[in-house]
């Protein structure tokens, strides 16, 4: 159809608002919402698609009724679920699509304060002028990690992209084939260099990458060393990798610094809590990497943020980069942090109090006495109203959780699960409910079974659970 025909046969927005559908979507839903959905389906057909179906050249009455049956959907897109509370009964700690780190009860309380009103964030309260705001965090951070240096930036991903341009811009960065990784959709090693500005050198192979494959490739064009940890996967068999303290060796002698991505980078030793595999930012500095940078939203349990740590010759100027700008953290990320940190000065203040640390060392006798608190729950919901509930089983198995979310990919920690059953309904069937419920629940299904564990359940959540499985046992009854 010629493309004036096409305009010509574009109804209005006032022919599609008087439409009789259109008035009782009007009842349930905001003017503001339908017009924007209405004015949404209106550039389609003027891009030239063909909304209505099956005609050929359809004529403006056979639009509006196809634009008028497709609204309800198109409202519903727009007014797509807020963000809400979940509870995390899969198991995985640092889980990236539910939120990560839930923070510690002093980091909510710090932003609540900080958020209702004005804070200190860039002023000097003795000297009556303006400071900076990352003043607020370094000092515990430098504590923390032995660093001569540290800047805090929006998330790992910003910090390795502001020290890529502020080291290697226009320069070569030395990378092992085995650790050009992918974290999650766009953050991709070889794209995030690529957008820096810094020029990637790929050596050895995905398996094994020698000392000499690095010492090799150094050219006068050589910026840094980049080591990656590997987040998300392992590589077992025939294998073998640089260390950190071998790459700062080489680093030294040719006056080339070394950048370690560490990813999670604990806070914590975990290591003395029988989890081995992810160093602290503190040994990674002490093994020799000039740069160190770690999210703050994994293993350290705190807000979403970056933290690079290291030497005063490379971290000092990247404070003044102007992507620093781009890339800084809000004052309620600052309070949080800082509120966070403050909980590491006491490892077992760490270990108690700030949520992911206490998930990963609980002792399996507490998350076992949690899930027959669950099971004792439902049972009494059952006793309160029986005979709505049909022959719904659950049963408490030992299981094996995963710290998950880019954080230790080969480290599984024993915990129990209350397996749920149900003789009508299929796993994936109750899994569904559980997530579409008023308190969403996100469990997992292993081997054929509904599992909910109770590693990453709070005791506070273990009565909205119970509630979500009792509704679930009666869904139909
Ligand atoms: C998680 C991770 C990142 C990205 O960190 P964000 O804080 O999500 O930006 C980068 N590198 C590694 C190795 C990671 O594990």
């Amino acid at each position: 159809m010629p493309a004036s025909d096409r305009l010509s046969a574009i109804p209005s927005v006032s022919a599609i608002l008087d439409s009789l559908p259109v008035r009782d979507l009007l009842v349930d839903h905001p003017r503001e919402v339908v017009l924007s959905a209405i004015r949404v389906l209106l550039e389609r057909v003027r891009g030239g698609e063909v909304l209505s179906v099956g005609a050929v050249s359809p004529s403006r009455a056979a639009t509006v009724d196809a634009i008028v049956s497709r609204l309800p959907a198109e409202v519903a897109l727009l007014e797509a679920i807020p963000l809400c509370r979940v509870i995390n009964a899969t198991g995985v700690v640092v889980h990236t699509n539910l939120g990560r780190a839930p923070l510690p009860a002093e980091a909510i309380k710090a932003i609540a304060e900080t958020a209702g009103g004005y804070s200190n964030l860039e002023f000097d309260l003795e000297k009556g002028g303006r400071s900076s705001r990352s003043v607020h965090v370094e000092a515990r951070l430098l504590a923390l990690t032995g660093a001569e240096c540290v800047h805090v930036v929006n998330n790992n991903a910003a910090a390795i992209m502001l020290s890529l341009a502020g080291i290697a811009r226009g320069r070569e960065v030395i990378v092992s084939r085995g650790e050009l990784v992918e974290i999650g959709g766009s953050f991709r090693i070889p794209d995030v260099m690529a957008e820096s500005g810094a020029r990637l050198v790929e050596v050895g192979t995905t398996n094994r990458t020698r000392l000499s494959d690095y010492e090799r490739a150094i050219t006068p064009e050589t910026a840094l060393l980049l080591k990656v940890h590997r987040s998300n996967f392992t590589i077992t068999g025939f294998t073998g990798e640089v260390s950190t303290a071998e790459l700062a060796v080489l680093g030294k002698a040719r006056g080339i610094p070394v950048l370690e991505d560490l990813g999670s980078g604990a806070f914590f030793p975990f290591s003395t809590a029988g989890i081995p595999g992810t160093p602290t930012v503190r040994e990674a500095l002490a093994a020799g990497s000039d740069i160190v940078t770690v999210s703050g939203d994994k293993l350290l349990g705190g807000p979403q943020a970056g933290i690079i740590a290291g030497s005063k010759a490379f971290v000092a100027p990247l404070k003044k980069h102007p992507l620093s700008r781009a890339l800084r953290v809000d004052k309620l990320c600052l309070a949080a942090l800082s509120a966070t940190l403050a909980l590491y000065a006491d490892p077992l203040d760490a270990s108690r109090r700030i949520p992911t640390v206490r998930m990963l060392t609980e002792t399996i006798e507490a998350v076992r006495a949690r899930a027959v608190r669950l099971v004792r729950r439902v049972k009494a919901l059952e006793r309160r109203s029986p005979g709505d509930s049909a022959p719904f089983t659950l049963s408490i198995v030992p299981e094996m959780s995963s710290p998950g979310g880019g954080a230790m990919p080969e480290v599984e920690i024993a915990t129990v699960c209350v397996a749920v059953s149900h003789p009508l309904r299929s796993p994936g069937a109750l899994d569904h409910l559980l997530r579409t419920g008023s308190t969403p629940v996100v469990a997992r299904i292993s081997r054929g079974k509904l599992l909910i564990d109770l590693r990453t359940v709070g005791d506070h959540e273990i009565a909205a659970l119970a509630d979500a499985l009792h509704r679930v046992a009666s869904a139909g009854h």
